[in-house]
């Protein structure tokens, strides 16, 4: 029997990642993937594009987004599941995302500027018709890479974006509690997205402590180490065990769609979870 492998972490176009929600799709179905969910940074907006196509190709989708949030002053991704698609505290989380991305890209562009990188909003679009609603980093570094101010993304980040680099900017953020909140309201689910990629100990710990309903024990990057690490954390604390490639197209080459995925129950309680909360969207 072929294993039933639900991706439940990528990216679109709709954030920063290069495969539109149809290409993403049509991709995951040749792959022979089971089902999907599309977790772009801080915006739902793929899904009026990817639910029609999800049912024609027959391939199960269940609602989901990555939040950035914050920690004392630490970067946490929370990934929301199976909330209402409509829900208004959703479309408001990922409108102030938007516009708190949109003023923080233009700093970051401005600190680039002082250090002798000018880059236009034009240079910002690449092959986009206009700017995504989660404009990123990886958009920046890849403007910066086509203006041949670096060599590659991986440079542009080490040198001038990355957390603590003199072109950085954090932004305003939103609390992981406050999160926790707004994904509960909707009718979702909250998993702390890829834990080991949190340096702090203390940071996890406190993280531990608070509301969530799962955790990302298999991811892109997990050895079994990291994976029997996260798994006791699920079990202690009967969390839903949730996976996912994180795939990005090429600004990650090494992520491929379908690399990591979710156990089978844990797409079926969410799938369930999704379908029957009365979320207005039809059976796929
Ligand atoms: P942002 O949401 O704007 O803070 O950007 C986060 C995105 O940048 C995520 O997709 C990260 O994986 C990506 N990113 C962070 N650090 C690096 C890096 N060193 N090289 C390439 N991509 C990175
Ligand atoms: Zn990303
Ligand atoms: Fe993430
Ligand atoms: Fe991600």
């Amino acid at each position: 029997m072929v294993e039933f492998r639900a991706d439940l972490h990528c990216h679109t176009t709709c954030s920063d990642g290069t495969f539109s929600p149809g290409q993403l799709l049509r991709h995951a179905s040749d792959l022979g993937l089971s089902a999907i969910s599309i977790t772009d940074h801080d915006t739902i907006a793929a899904y009026h594009e990817a639910i029609p196509i999800a049912m024609s190709l027959n391939l199960p989708l269940i609602s989901g987004v990555e939040f950035s949030t914050e920690h004392k002053g630490v970067s946490v991704h929370v990934l929301a599941y199976a909330f209402h698609l409509s829900s208004p505290i959703i479309h408001e989380f990922c409108i102030n995302h938007s516009k708190r991305r949109k003023k923080r890209a233009m700093s970051m562009i401005r600190r680039l500027e002082q250090h002798g990188m000018r880059l236009t909003e034009e240079d910002l679009l690449g092959s986009l018709n206009s700017l995504p609603d989660s404009l990123g980093r990886p958009h920046i570094a890849q403007a910066m890479v086509k203006k041949r101010y670096v060599r590659n993304i991986q440079e542009a980040f080490a040198k001038y974006l990355g957390e603590g680099q003199c072109c950085f900017e954090a932004g305003e953020a939103l609390s992981v509690e406050e999160t926790l909140n707004g994904i509960h309201a909707a009718g979702g689910k909250a998993v702390l997205a890829h834990p080991h990629l949190i340096d702090s100990a203390a940071i996890v710990d406190d993280l531990l402590e608070m509301n969530f309903d799962g955790i990302e024990v298999y991811y892109a990057r997990f050895n079994r180490k990291e994976i029997d690490k996260w798994m006791n954390v699920a079990k202690q604390r009967n969390w839903l065990v949730t996976g996912g490639s994180d795939f990005h197209g090429s600004v990650k080459e090494n992520l491929f769609l379908g690399c990591s995925w979710a156990p089978f129950e844990t797409y079926e309680y969410l799938h369930a979870h999704f379908l029957n909360n009365e979320f207005g969207v039809q059976a796929i």
